[in-house]
């Protein structure tokens, strides 16, 4: 049986972001980690958006980055200059393509194409079963999606849902140096929606329809919603489109075991999704670095921080409120934005902020709906135990 220090199952955006943090401390420590993915990872399959106020290991992948980002409903668009942070966006076909080289570059990483078929810890040993063939490891690191029974006695689940196209309009209808964030000018009965707004230049944009609701929408929805907006929002009749991205990410409280024996769980199988708004890349970038910092100071992946837990209950009582519709998603966001300053809401959201930047924070919003939610919510956990 072939043994390898660590494995890395699914080359994703988690497995190859630890592949790649892990390169200098492989080198030192002449260890060998084999990364197994069942896809070739060639396709632009997704983009990714996040904030960030230092370059970190992907700058050079970066698509483009913007220093303003707007927000808007119905009754007011409000612009943003959010220094120091900045909005990015990377593509998913440059972000393989660029981890594809750096690791292929390297002796110490072995990337196989493959489905694994099984993973399990047995006697202080990880194993890995790919297309019937078992390697052992010291670690396994896994992004693979993981089945959790649902439990809606207790937890909430919600989905969030989008199409993106990037279009490209005739005459220049965009502020390249601005991104939108979120526009509430959609339809808000099918829960709660938005769109948001990336320019590439003053033609060419993503434009993505966003959807927090228990369930897809069939295919002709979001069509129709990005036609709409387009249209109505952009003032534009006359484009075409470029590219189509589809995806659905899933929003929960419900709380995932981040480590089990030897097995550590990585990006949205280790929880890394945050369950009220969808964003993961940011903390996987942040789990990943944690676990190559643990390596180099003691040599095992153990870690003990994640992000504080009064995050989750934040999260799960925002989540509460969008499930239960007792306040659109809509309201919270558009006072959240209004009353505060960007850059605390990006820490905020980042799970970054101090308690008593939180307070300050909460006291803008809706009080006796958020704590209604919070009591709601654990009162659930209460009566279901
Ligand atoms: C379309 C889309 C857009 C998104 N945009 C954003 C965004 O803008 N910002 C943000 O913060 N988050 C975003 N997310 C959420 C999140 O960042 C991504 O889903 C991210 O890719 C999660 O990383 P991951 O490594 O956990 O999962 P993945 O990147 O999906 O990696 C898991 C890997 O496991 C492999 N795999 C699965 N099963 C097996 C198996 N049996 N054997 C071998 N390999 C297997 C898959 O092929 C895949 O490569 C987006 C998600 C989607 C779907």
């Amino acid at each position: 049986m072939k043994h390898f220090d660590y494995i890395i199952a699914g080359g994703g955006c988690a497995g190859r972001s630890l592949a790649l943090r892990m390169l200098p401390y492989l080198e030192v420590s002449n260890k060998k980690v084999l990364l197994i993915d069942k896809d070739s990872k060639k396709e632009n399959d997704r983009t990714w958006c996040f904030w960030e106020q230092q370059p970190d290991v992907f700058e050079s992948v970066v698509f483009r980055k913007w220093n303003h980002l707007s927000f808007a409903n119905s009754a007011h668009r409000q612009h943003m200059d959010i220094h120091p942070y900045q909005y990015k966006m990377i593509r998913g076909a440059d972000f393989y393509a660029y981890t594809e080289k750096q690791l292929s570059e390297s002796s110490h990483i072995r990337m196989i194409q493959g489905n694994v078929e099984s993973i399990y810890t047995e006697q202080e040993q990880g194993y890995v079963v790919v297309d019937g063939e078992t390697f052992s490891t010291d670690y396994i690191f896994s992004s693979i999606p993981r089945i959790q029974e649902k439990r809606p006695d207790r937890y909430q689940y919600l989905l969030q849902h989008f199409e993106g196209w990037i279009i490209e309009s005739k005459s220049p209808i965009f502020e390249p140096e601005r991104a939108t964030l979120m526009d509430f000018n959609t339809a808000q009965q099918v829960g709660t929606s938005f769109v948001y707004v990336l320019p590439l230049s003053s033609t060419l944009a993503l434009i993505e329809y966003t959807v927090f609701s228990e369930n897809e929408l069939p295919a002709t929805a979001y069509t129709t919603a990005l036609k709409q907006y387009i249209r109505e929002q952009l003032h534009c009749e006359d484009y075409d489109i470029k590219e189509r991205e589809k995806g659905v990410i899933p929003m929960s409280d419900h709380p995932i075991k981040p480590q089990q024996g030897r097995i550590i769980y990585l990006g949205t199988a280790g929880g890394f999704t945050k369950g009220s708004t969808g964003y993961t890349f940011r903390f996987i970038q942040k789990h990943t670095a944690a676990i190559v910092a643990q390596l180099q100071k003691s040599g095992h992946p153990h870690i003990l921080t994640r992000s504080p837990k009064r995050f989750d209950i934040y999260d799960a009582t925002l989540l509460h409120l969008l499930s239960s519709k007792r306040l659109s998603g809509e309201k919270i966001f558009s006072t959240l934005f209004k009353r505060n300053k960007s850059q605390q809401i990006l820490k905020f959201l980042d799970n970054e902020t101090s308690l008593i930047e939180e307070i300050r924070i909460f006291k803008t919003l809706q009080k006796s709906e958020f704590a209604m939610a919070l009591l709601k919510r654990t009162l659930k956990l209460m009566k279901s135990n």
